[in-house]
């Protein structure tokens, strides 16, 4: 699965997403009103995705830490963004985002959480790029084309990554790759390249945490 990928990164750049993860990430804030982002301008990152699609585990595995990101007990129930500061110099902001999709949230907490979202994604000139994680198992649904249409019409860059490949046979790894990558190449603001991960196996961490220190630099 890896061999995909691999190739697309230099040691050097391998190296520095290690570089850039061993120096730390720390929670700073969850943010529930626009008024409470952050205002030092340090550019950020962004993880969203379906509730359950392996967020909080995908986190963890960046980082090398075993409860940085809530692994969920009640998908959906925590509507913040929470930000997170990575590397030594605190350079950059990765957010971590409440996942989409779920139908048990309250209708008017859905469409507080949805305000603050549009709200987010509209003016943050910070937001450099957006991982938009996708359950390989299931590939893009229903609720991910919501938030990539958004992510669209508010022109924000985002990257699909895949989640869970160690769930999908490895005869059929490549063909998921590909109508993943297929689908970002038809969407306006999608970034070209997929990643294809799983926290279990460790396969293509490497690769995100080189893609994230690329846009720190
Ligand atoms: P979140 O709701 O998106 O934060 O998802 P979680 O990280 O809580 O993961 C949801 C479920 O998927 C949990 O049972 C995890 O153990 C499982 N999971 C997460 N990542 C992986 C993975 O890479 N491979 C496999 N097999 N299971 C995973």
């Amino acid at each position: 699965m890896t061999s995909t990928i691999e190739a697309e990164f230099s040691k050097a750049e391998i190296a520095r997403g290690e570089a850039l993860f061993k120096g730390g990430c720390s929670f700073v804030k969850g943010v529930v009103k626009i008024d409470g982002l952050p205002t030092d301008g340090k550019p950020e990152i962004c993880f969203a995705g379906r509730s359950n699609v392996g967020k909080s585990s995908l986190i963890n595995a960046l980082t090398g830490r075993t409860s940085l990101a809530r692994v969920s007990v009640t998908p959906g129930r925590t509507r913040e963004l929470n930000f997170f500061t990575l590397g030594k110099d605190k350079a950059l902001y990765l957010v971590d985002m409440p996942g989409y999709g779920y139908a048990k949230a309250a209708r008017g907490e859905v469409r507080k959480w949805q305000t603050l979202l549009k709200n987010y994604l509209r003016g943050r000139a910070e937001l450099t790029r957006a991982f938009v994680l996708i359950d390989a198992r299931h590939g893009v649904k229903e609720s991910d084309e919501e938030m990539l249409g958004l992510l669209d019409e508010t022109a924000v860059i985002y990257q699909l990554v895949l989640t869970k490949m160690d769930k999908v046979k490895p005869a059929e790894r490549s063909a998921v790759i590909t109508a993943t990558t297929e689908i970002a190449g038809k969407r306006p603001a999608a970034y070209p390249g997929v990643l294809a991960t799983s926290s279990i196996t460790g396969d293509g961490i490497a690769e995100l945490r080189a893609e994230i220190a690329g846009i720190a630099r």
